[in-house]
This record gives structure tokens, C-alpha cells and sequence, in this order.
């Protein structure tokens, strides 16, 4: 099934798609794993800095490889801005581009959204994004910041009619990374974006938001939730530990060794939440 396929179906059916960043190998291993053993699709996501890290082509190379493990994998730049690069990323394979416009204003967010688009209409799933989520996928203290950037209804639909994006993330006061305090989300602006559109909606920031709201959104038309933060949380957990207690060890396959189990737990975790209506 195409991921385009999988996400109409989780629309209908009233679940979502994880998406899971990953920049190593035995990050990608452990998700990939969670996939296959819950048997659902999932997203892999690689924003800008994590696909240089890691290089464009070996994370299509990787993925390829674990389609061989379990089929329904995909590949998405998250977070793109540079269009030169969001070109490499098409040509080399990957399954999906998040074009984040949202810091430009509206009508050069759209232009170069549908310049974004046009690069491989049809052919791959394109997110676009209305509504500043602020922060970033590191731990941060108290609060998130103040509600001014929350999605507005009118926007969005200008947005995405002139676009024709596949999905589109918002902001309802969600924000990335993980808050000592949890983030207020206005599910009320989320049931009118709801009603004035009929696409799939797409939730950033889903490491720092309660089980409880998750559900709230999915129920509200969020077809993918994308995790990031939290993954990083336990992967540098186990690393410190592993390091603390070998501390005559140098062998990678040694120190590193049971970092993907904790990225499997994690993802299962969350895969248990979001696809709990996927009839499979
Ligand atoms: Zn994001």
C-alpha cells in the first residue's frame, strides 16, 4: 500500500501515523522493529540537520533495507526549507516532504509551497505547514511560550485550497520538545480547522502531550503525530547508563547494544496510542 493510501485510511478509520526521527542506525532499528511487531505503517522522519548527519541516500539506502524486514516504511524531510536541498531529497527516494513555510508570510509560504509540490506532484505526499509551533525537539524548562501563533481557520483553508498540499500541520499552542509543564491545546480552534477542511491534519511537537489530548486530536482529524524529543530522551538515557557501567568498554557494538531495545519500548509506547482504531 502506498503511504497516501495508509493515511486516507487512518482518516477514515480515525487513527494516526507516527512519525519517529531518527539520525543513527540503531535508532532507525529499533523503530522499524516496533513497526514490524505491532505490524503498522510508520513514518521516519529526518529533519535537515539529522538526513546531513546521516546523509540522504544511505537513509533511502536504509530504508530499503528495512522494507525487507517489514514493508510499510516511509521517508519523510521534515521540516524542509531550502528547496535546493528538498530536490536532492526527492531524487534520491524519499516518500514524503514537509515544505515548512510557516515563519514566511502567507502569500510566499503558498508560492513556494506549490514550487515545492510541483517538483513531484502525485507522486509523493507533500505536508505543508500554517501556524508557528515553536520550540525544538530538545528538553527544555517550564512553560511553553505565549498562544499567538495558533493556526488561524480562514489561513488555513486559503492555504490549502491554493496549495493542494496532501496534509498540513497547525499549531493549537503545540509546541516541540519536551516542557517540564504540558502545553494548554485550544481543541476548540482544532474542532473549527476540523470542520472547515476535509484533508488530513498533521500534529508536531507530540513528545510533550498527554496520552489524553493525543486521542483528542486524532479524534479531531490529526492523521500523523510526529515524535522526537522523547526518542532522544531514552536513547541518551541508555547511553549514559551503558557508558556509566562499562567504563573500561570502547566497543560501539558493546556500549551501544541495547539502545535500540529502549527506541522499540518507546515507539511501541506510542505506537499503542495512536493507532488504537486501525482495524489493520
Ligand atoms: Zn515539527
Amino acid at each position: 500500500m502506498k503511504l497516501i493510501n495508509h493515511l486516507e485510511k487512518a482518516r477514515k478509520e480515525g487513527w494516526a501515523l507516527g512519525q519517529f526521527n531518527f539520525s543513527t542506525v540503531e535508532q532507525m532499528k529499533g523503530i522499524v522493529r516496533a513497526a514490524a511487531h505491532c505490524d503498522v505503517p510508520v513514518i521516519l522522519g529526518t529533519s535537515t540537520g539529522e538526513s546531513k548527519f546521516l546523509g540522504l541516500k544511505e537513509a533511502v539506502a536504509l530504508r530499503d533495507v528495512m522494507r525487507e524486514i517489514y514493508p510499510y516504511i516511509y521517508l519523510n524531510l521534515d521540516h524542509g526549507k531550502d528547496l535546493n536541498y528538498i530536490r536532492k531529497a526527492i531524487d534520491v527516494g524519499y516518500d514524503m516532504i514537509h515544505f515548512d513555510g510557516s515563519e514566511l508570510p502567507l502569500e510566499e509560504n503558498i508560492e513556494k509551497t506549490k514550487k515545492v509540490i510541483d517538483m513531484a506532484k502525485g507522486k509523493i505526499v507533500f505536508e505543508g505547514e500554517i501556524g508557528k509551533v515553536g520550540g525544538s525537539s530538545n528538553f527544555h524548562e517550564g512553560r511553553p511560550e505565549s498562544k499567538e501563533d495558533l493556526t488561524s481557520v480562514e489561513t488555513l483553508v486559503k492555504f490549502i485550497s491554493e496549495t493542494q498540499v496532501d496534509l498540513c500541520a497547525f499549531s493549537i499552542g503545540n509546541v516541540h520538545g519536551v516542557y517540564s509543564e504540558m502545553p494548554n491545546l485550544d481543541f476548540k480552534r482544532l474542532e473549527e480547522i476540523r470542520e472547515a477542511v476535509s484533508l488530513g491534519l498533521v500534529m508536531h511537537g507530540g513528545s510533550g502531550i498527554s496520552e489524553e489530548d493525543i486521542r483528542k486530536s486524532i479524534e479531531n482529524g490529526v492523521v500523523k503525530v510526529n515524535v522526537n524529543t522523547e526518542l532522544r530522551k531514552v536513547w541518551r538515557e541508555e547511553i549514559e547508563r551503558s557508558f556509566a557501567n562499562n567504563k573500561n568498554e570502547a566497543t560501539p557494538y558493546i556500549l551501544l547494544s541495547s539502545v535500540s531495545e529502549v527506541i522499540f519500548r518507546k515507539t511501541k509506547e506510542k505506537i499503542n496510542i495512536f493507532y488504537e482504531n486501525n482495524t489493520g
